[in-house]
């Protein structure tokens, strides 16, 4: 999650953005919950298949956003969603939401424990109310054997604490839209974890350092997602109105981490779509 205005956008995409990707994919991210969705969240989803963007893991990052997810994914083939409360909202964190969330991780189209972790960079929960909820998390997790979909900003050393002393416990983890450097990305594969890969290499500003770091993350450790309507990618040939990000652009994502990696975009697709049905376990949960 990050800063967007509200905004709303019915509009068809430009010509220039209809991609095709290569192989169907799986956008492990997309927050369609999001109000910016509200009026037009079925032609977006029917983009995204248009797109071959096969598979969407809706976002759920708070208990509203998550019932909504669920609901979503009811409705949808080829939608599932996660469960959990984001680092900014962690100061909400008790035991009844506890009780509501291990309620929720029950449901068929409930594939992870998250959105969350900790996000050190704004602190809209402070660092210890941010660690109570993803202690919480992570026990929910031990508890029901889901993957966690995890959120980490400027909080990777601590992360890897965490996830260390709890990684037998818990059966995987993805760090989800990953930015950090060189030394947390090994950590993260240390622990046999996977990574997440967003639009953010695309920056100028501020994302081509992962470009480096792409060819030492192994495909079957990687998986791709747009964390859409966030994260619009910097560098596509033209802008959507309003500048909301969606799944049927993550093709430009998957050609950009092959071009730096010096794959295929046939290869990326494959390879990730399939890290991500084994990872959510997407074929014993066909929906
Ligand atoms: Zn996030």
């Amino acid at each position: 999650m990050s800063d967007l205005p509200d905004i709303r956008d019915d509009s068809p995409l430009p010509e220039a953005l209809r991609f095709r990707a290569p192989a169907p994919l799986v956008d492990i991210g997309a927050n369609l919950t999001h109000d910016s969705f509200s009026r037009d969240g079925e032609a977006v989803i029917e983009r995204a298949r248009a797109a071959g963007v096969e598979t969407l893991i809706v976002t759920g990052t708070d208990q509203r956003h998550a019932r909504q997810a669920i609901e979503l994914a009811e409705h949808h083939t080829g939608l599932y969603a996660t469960a959990g409360i984001h680092p900014h909202e962690a100061s909400q964190w008790n035991a009844e939401l506890a009780a509501a969330f291990a309620e929720l991780h029950r449901h068929p189209a409930v594939v992870a424990v998250g959105e969350c972790g900790l996000d050190f960079n704004r602190n809209f929960s402070t660092p210890a109310e941010q660690e109570r909820a993803f202690e919480a998390q992570l026990t929910l997790a031990a508890e029901n054997g889901l993957p966690l979909f995890l959120h980490e900003r400027d909080a990777g050393r601590r992360m890897l604490e965490m996830l260390t002393a709890w990684r037998d416990d818990i059966r995987d983890a993805v760090v989800h839209c990953f930015t950090g450097e060189r030394e947390v990305l090994h950590g993260y594969l240390d622990l046999d974890l996977h990574v997440g890969l967003t639009g953010w290499l695309c920056d100028e500003r501020r994302g081509h350092h992962l470009r480096e770091l792409l060819a030492d993350i192994p495909l079957n450790r990687l998986m791709v997602e747009t964390d859409c309507p966030y994260l619009l990618p910097r560098n596509l040939p033209a802008k959507p109105r309003a500048r909301r990000h969606e799944p049927a652009l993550l093709p430009w994502i998957v050609a950009e981490i092959a071009h730096w990696r010096g794959d295929t975009a046939l290869t990326v697709a494959r390879e990730t779509t399939a890290t991500a049905r084994r990872f959510f376990q997407l074929e014993e949960n066909v929906r």
